[in-house]
C-alpha cells in the first residue's frame, strides 16, 4: 500500500521497451517537484505518451526506478499506486450515462450539488447547462454531441472531483476554438493548483503556463526549461 503522497515524481535511469531488442526510452532522469506542472512537448514517436504510461504503470520498465515520494512504484499495488492519480488520456473521457454520471465517476460519494460546483470550478458548467437536459443529457463513448474540448473540460471536473496529488493528462489534439480554449485554460489551471501534473502539451497556452517543458525526442529528455529559457 501507498500512503497519500506529496507528489513528488522522480524518474532514475529509466529504459523502456515494448518489445525485446526494440528500446523506447533511454535513460530517463528527472524529478518533479510536488505542486508543479510539466509540459511534455516533442514529435511523433519521441516517446511522450510511453512516458506518462510508465508513471501510471501501465507498463514495467526494463531498468532503473520511478520513484513517487521516494517509493518505487515498482514495489506497491496498481490499485495504491491508481488512488493516488487522475488519468486523462485522449480516448478516455466519455463513457455512456449523463453526463452527472460521467463526472461523479470521479467521487461515487459526490452529490449533485457537488458534482455541479466541480463542474463551475473548471468552466464546464455553462456549456453542461446549455444542453437539452443539462446535467442529465445522455452522452455515450464516443461522446456523441460533445466537442474534444468539452469532453476534456468533463474530464477536469471529473479529476477535480477525485482530488489527485498527481494529474496526468493528454491534451485534445482536434481543433479547439477560440472561446474553448480559453475556458480550457482557466478550467486546467483550476484543476492544477496543489497537484504535480504531467501533461502532453498540444495547446501553447498550456505550454507557456507550465513550471518546466520537457523536450522530448528519439527516446530521450533533449531540453528542459521554462517557456522563457526554450
Ligand atoms: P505522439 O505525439 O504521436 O502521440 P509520442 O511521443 O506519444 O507520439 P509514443 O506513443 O510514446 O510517442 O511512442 C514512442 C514509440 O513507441 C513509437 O515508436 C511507437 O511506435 C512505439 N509504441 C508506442 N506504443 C506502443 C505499443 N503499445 N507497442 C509497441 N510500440 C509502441
Ligand atoms: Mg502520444
Amino acid at each position: 500500500e501507498m500512503p497519500t503522497v506529496k507528489g513528488e515524481v522522480c524518474f532514475k535511469n529509466v529504459c523502456f521497451s515494448y518489445e525485446e531488442g526494440h528500446r523506447i526510452l533511454d535513460n530517463i532522469n528527472f524529478t518533479a517537484k510536488p505542486g508543479q506542472t510539466y509540459a511534455f512537448v516533442g514529435p511523433t514517436g519521441a516517446g511522450k505518451s510511453t512516458i506518462v504510461n510508465l508513471i501510471c504503470r501501465f507498463y514495467n520498465v526494463d531498468s532503473g526506478q520511478i520513484l513517487i515520494d521516494g517509493t518505487d512504484i515498482a514495489n506497491v499495488t496498481i490499485h495504491s499506486l491508481r488512488t493516488q492519480m487522475g488519468i486523462m488520456m485522449q480516448d478516455s473521457f466519455i463513457f455512456s450515462g449523463t453526463i452527472m454520471d460521467n463526472i461523479r465517476y470521479g467521487n461515487r460519494e459526490a452529490t449533485d450539488d457537488q458534482v455541479i460546483r466541480a463542474a463551475k470550478t473548471v468552466c464546464a458548467h455553462d456549456f453542461i447547462s446549455q444542453m437539452e437536459n443539462g446535467y442529465y443529457t445522455e452522452v455515450n463513448e464516443r461522446g456523441s454531441r460533445l466537442s474534444a474540448g468539452q469532453r476534456q473540460l468533463i474530464s477536469f471536473a471529473r479529476a477535480l472531483l477525485a482530488d489527485p496529488k498527481i494529474l496526468i493528462l493528454d491534451e485534445a489534439t482536434s481543433s479547439i476554438d477560440t472561446e474553448t480554449e480559453i475556458l480550457l485554460q482557466k478550467g486546467l489551471n483550476e484543476l492544477l493548483k496543489g497537484r504535480t501534473s504531467f501533461i502532453i502539451a498540444h495547446r501553447l497556452s498550456t505550454i507557456k503556463n507550465a513550471d518546466c517543458i520537457l523536450y522530448v525526442d528519439k527516446g530521450g529528455i533533449l531540453e528542459r526549461g521554462t517557456h522563457e529559457e526554450l
